[in-house]
């Protein structure tokens, strides 16, 4: 079945929620190892030393395949320069694409809490891309669908549509078994 109308079909998640360092980007804002402040030109991103600084190639392209589905996007990062991510959102031109933004240091059950109180969505219709291991562990058991990103590639295209094949399939799968309990 095609992807669009296995969600049709089995439901959707209604927020994906993306982690910034090595999602988004190949560094972290806290290693300053691209260091702010940093500047936007007409031909892209620089920190202070003069480093170009490129997103991981599909990055944007994978952000615009789920916003294309319907769903909505929120920003989560635990850093402790909360202002690097945002700022780089900015310039990047992607920060319009995202609903929410949450960046604070915390473990990632505060930002999803958080999420899930202003929005009302409940957490098995949320969706996680992260590369760290930690958050993966620390959200699956809310209910939360978590992939994990290789933080060599980044978010891709290939991983955002296997993703929502998968979460296409569980909920169909549950919807099955709640009409055969039913
Ligand atoms: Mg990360």
């Amino acid at each position: 079945m095609k992807l669009t109308s296995l969600l049709r079909a089995a439901g959707k998640p209604r927020l994906a929620m993306i982690d910034l360092d090595f999602t988004l980007w190949p560094w972290g804002v806290d290693k300053f190892k691209m260091v702010p402040p940093y500047f936007k030109k007409d031909d892209g991103v620089y920190d202070s030393k003069g480093v170009k600084m490129e997103p991981f190639p599909e990055a944007e392209k994978a952000l615009r395949l789920i916003k294309e589905h319907g769903i909505d996007l929120a920003a989560v990062s635990r850093s402790y320069y909360y202002h690097g991510g945002p700022v780089l959102l900015f310039y990047y031109g992607w920060s319009e694409l995202f609903a929410h933004q949450e960046v604070f240091p915390a473990r990632k059950t505060h930002h999803v809490t958080k999420l899930h109180e202003a929005t009302g969505i409940p957490y098995s219709e949320m969706l996680l891309f992260d590369d760290e291991k930690r958050n993966i562990d620390d959200l699956s058991p809310l209910g939360v669908h978590c992939v994990e990103v290789n933080p060599n590639q980044g978010l891709t295209l290939n991983l955002v549509k296997k993703a929502l094949e998968s979460f296409g399939q569980l909920s169909g799968d549950q919807q099955q078994r709640a009409k055969i309990a039913g």
